[in-house]
């Protein structure tokens, strides 16, 4: 008699268990989170990084940086005097709810009022893992191209918000916007879109309004 074990589904499975378990814990202590996805380049860390700067005197975050190897991202966060966990994931390419947790654990939750997940560089996997963070976000730029959404739907269908990062740089790059927009109403609906710059802070103010009001929803 042949035996198959499923390994995939047991692998789901138990990421589930656990990531049910962090949505319980930062529920609790109400705790607003993201877990930020996108590919590498996208400028998921400085979307991140211009969010502390701009509120860090209005919340107390923490952040928890998903990386193969390295502190290249987690170092750009000292200077704001705030609790910053490197995850080193080995050669995986996203993070799983097991690795979050380990995160999570370093992290005095008393202490915190919003906790910045960055994910490992990539739109495939992170968006098959639940995390057990409350909010996805996609950071997609313009230097990307425009075909993203249609080649990794499954992404930005997971995904709460998708940041439309680098317009300031719309009058150098080929880029359909009205595309994009109409692929991601195509594919998800529901996934609300900012388009901003992280680096001139154009539009920025829109993200941190909805930051400021997915907070006041905590209470
Ligand atoms: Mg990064
Ligand atoms: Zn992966």
């Amino acid at each position: 008699m042949i035996k198959v074990i499923k390994i995939g589904e047991n692998i789901f499975a138990e990421n589930q268990k656990i990531a049910q378990e962090i949505r319980k814990i930062l529920n609790n202590k109400k705790i607003l989170s993201f877990n930020v996805m996108g590919a590498p380049g996208s400028g998921k860390t400085s979307f991140i990084e211009k969010t502390v700067e701009i509120l860090k005197d209005e919340f107390k975050f923490a952040v928890i940086e998903g990386d193969i190897e390295g502190t290249f991202d987690s170092e750009k966060f000292e200077k704001f005097n705030i609790p910053v966990v490197q995850i080193n994931t080995k050669g995986a390419c996203h993070l799983e709810a097991n690795m979050v947790k380990g995160g999570i654990s370093e992290i005095n939750l008393d202490e915190i009022d919003i906790l910045f997940v960055e994910n490992v560089g990539n739109l495939i996997c992170p968006a098959e893992f639940d995390t057990g963070i409350e909010k996805n976000i996609v950071v997609s730029s313009i230097t990307e191209g425009n075909d993203k959404v249609l080649k990794y739907p499954l992404m930005f269908k997971v995904s709460d918000i998708c940041i439309l990062n680098k317009i300031d740089l719309l009058n150098y790059i080929e880029f359909d916007v009205e595309k994009f927009e109409n692929d991601l109403k195509k594919t998800s609906s529901e996934t609300k879109l900012i388009k901003l710059s992280a680096k001139t802070l154009q539009n920025f103010n829109i993200w941190i309004e909805l930051l400021k009001e997915l907070k006041e929803m905590k209470k």
